[in-house]
C-alpha cells in the first residue's frame, strides 16, 4: 500500500490546499549524494519545483496525480497521494526497490526556496 503523504510546503507547485501534494510521483533523496543522511534535515523532496516560476509550472504539469478530479484540488477532504520513490536507505522504513513502507509521510519546510529546505521528517534513523 502507498504510504499518505502529507506536505506543509506551501511554496512548492505540486502543494494543494489541505496540505497535500498533487504530484504524480515524489523523490525523496539524501541531501547530500555522497553522503548517507543521519538526521530528517539531511533529507530533501527532491521533486520540490518553486511556485513563483511560471516555466515551473509547465515543467512539473506532468507529474500530477489528480488529473480527472480538478474538484478535489480546493476540497482538503479529497485524498490526492503520490507514489513515493526514495533512495534514503538509511531510514528504516526504506524497502528494498526505492520503496517506503511507512504508512504515511510528512514533509516540511514551509516557505521552501529550493529542494533542500524540504524535509521528510517521518525519516528515523536505521539500527
Ligand atoms: S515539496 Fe514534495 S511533497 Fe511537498 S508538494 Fe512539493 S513535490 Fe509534493
Ligand atoms: S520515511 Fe524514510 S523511507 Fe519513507 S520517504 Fe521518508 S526517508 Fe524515505
Amino acid at each position: 500500500m502507498k504510504p499518505e503523504v502529507k506536505c506543509i510546503v506551501d511554496t512548492c507547485t505540486h502543494y494543494l490546499y489541505g496540505d497535500r501534494c498533487g504530484a504524480g510521483n515524489i523523490d525523496i533523496m539524501h541531501e547530500q549524494e555522497t553522503e548517507m543522511s543521519a538526521a530528517k534535515e539531511q533529507t530533501m523532496c527532491k521533486s520540490f519545483c518553486h511556485n513563483q516560476s511560471i516555466f515551473n509550472y509547465l515543467g512539473s504539469a506532468d507529474n500530477v496525480n489528480w488529473t480527472g478530479s480538478a474538484i478535489g484540488l480546493v476540497n482538503p477532504d479529497y485524498k490526492v497521494s503520490p507514489s513515493i520513490t526514495c533512495t534514503v536507505a538509511s531510514c528504516k522504513y526504506w524497502g528494498e526497490g526505492a520503496v517506503c513502507i511507512a504508512e504515511a509521510i510528512e514533509v516540511n519546510g514551509a516557505a521552501s526556496n529550493e529542494c533542500q529546505d524540504t524535509n521528510c521528517i517521518t525519516f528515523e534513523r536505521r539500527g
